[in-house]
């Protein structure tokens, strides 16, 4: 962040000077390996993923709030600078490392056996393996409790049919963490993608985290060992938890975006002339920009917040809802704020706010709508379930 809006704020003293460092040294790799590239892809419509990933690995950010198994085991809080720091650069690559560390490696760790995790885990961090986390299907996103992959058991197998959609890192994993029906409930299976039956064609022509992979699952009679399901996950609860996980990671990365939409029209608004003198020296530019700081620091200090209550070991359900619609809420709005004074500059991919914009459109929809966070709110303020 810029000295200024971390000054008026004075938000580094909320962090130990561990965390901090864990931030400068993902801020760097963010601007020097990826800032100078994100737009060409962003316009091609494509990530070298495979490469970026062993890179996030050697780093140390896949999966890095998890303990053992060559993970780097930090507070919560660090975890969301790093999301933070790299969704400052675009939400497509902090969404790579969300679905890899929050719920491919997240459900493995947290629910897998011990033969799970050791296939997998280590690989995962390092980045040689990539994930990916199939819940959502094409009649059922907010509502996955109706979902219709079914799992059946043959002999000692488990036969999968079914298909998931809108499934990030999709064709380019190694493994997928797969959520099915079963006669016993909603379980999770651990599935590489290389096994007969399991395809993953890509989904494109999306306008928002063109630079990220987003895919459909097909499972046509994919057969796969007892040991495939994760054995600790019974319920929607199973899926539902891995993605808190990754929920928290969004509340602070999307702020990130915000703060480097607004650097972007501070810059801007200093430099572009208009009737005859700086943008930034016209009282409307001000309110614009005091606005928008506002709403980016709130967003830190409750992202930090959050993070506190994280590492402390007791964070609900509720509060990273809050954290979540608030934060991306507050995003593209700022992102949208922001275009407005770059004006017709702001439509084009020279510089980042535009990007931004159209990406946190996908920010507001995954890992729970805005409107599925306001009804877990509501529930928790009356009682009262308004779901159905
Ligand atoms: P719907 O559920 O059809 O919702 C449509 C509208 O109805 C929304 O506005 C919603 O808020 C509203 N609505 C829903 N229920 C209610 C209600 N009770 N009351 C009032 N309004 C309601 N999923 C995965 O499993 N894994 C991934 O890796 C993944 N990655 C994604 C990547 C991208 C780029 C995108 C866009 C999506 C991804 N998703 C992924 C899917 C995402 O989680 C779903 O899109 C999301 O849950 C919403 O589901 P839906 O799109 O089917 O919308």
């Amino acid at each position: 962040m810029s000295q200024s809006l971390t000054q008026l704020f004075d938000l580094d003293s909320l962090l130990t000077p561990e965390e901090i460092e864990i931030r400068s040294t993902v801020r760097k790799f963010a601007a020097e390996r990826i800032r100078p590239h994100i737009a060409e892809w962003f316009e091609e419509g494509r990530l070298p993923a495979r490469e970026l990933a062993v890179e996030l690995g050697s780093l140390g950010v896949l999966g890095m709030h998890l303990d053992g198994y060559d993970c780097a085991g930090t507070s919560a809080t660090a975890y969301g600078l790093a999301c933070l720091e790299l969704e400052a650069v675009d939400s497509g690559i902090r969404s790579l490392v969300s679905v890899q560390g929050s719920l491919a490696m997240f459900s493995i760790h947290h629910w897998g056996s011990e033969e799970q995790k050791q296939q997998w885990l280590p690989s995962m961090a390092a980045g040689r393996a990539i994930g990916c986390f199939g819940l959502t299907e094409p009649d059922h996103g907010s509502d996955p409790a109706g979902m219709r992959t079914r799992a059946v058991r043959d002999g000692g197998d488990w036969v999968l049919n079914g298909t998931k959609m809108w499934i990030t890192n999709g064709s380019i994993a190694d493994v997928a963490v797969v959520w099915a029906q079963t006669e016993e409930g909603i379980r999770g299976f651990v599935v590489p993608t290389g096994t007969p039956g399991f395809s993953a064609p890509e989904i494109r022509a999306k306008m928002s985290l063109r630079a990220s992979v987003t895919s459909e699952l097909v499972l046509e009679d994919v057969r796969l060992p007892a040991a495939a399901m994760l054995p600790l996950a019974q319920g929607l609860r199973g899926p539902l938890t891995s993605l808190g996980e990754a929920r928290f990671g969004i509340v602070f990365g999307a702020i990130g975006a915000a703060r480097d939409c607004l650097e972007t029209a501070i810059d801007y608004a200093q430099t572009r002339q208009v009737f005859g003198k700086p943008l930034a020296g016209y009282q409307l530019t001000q309110a614009k920009l005091a606005d928008m700081a506002l709403e980016v620091g709130k967003g830190h200090l409750l992202a930090y917040h959050l993070g506190r209550i994280k590492d402390r070991g007791d964070i609900t359900p509720e509060q990273v809802s809050t954290g979540k619609l608030n934060n991306v809420r507050e995003a593209i709005a700022i992102a949208r704020e922001c275009r407005t004074i770059l004006a017709a500059n702001g439509i084009t991919l020279e510089y980042p706010v535009i990007r931004h914009a159209n990406n946190l459109e996908s920010v507001l929809t995954y890992e729970g709508t805005s409107e599925v966070h306001q009804l877990t709110i509501g529930k928790a303020l009356t009682g009262s379930a308004a779901f159905r």
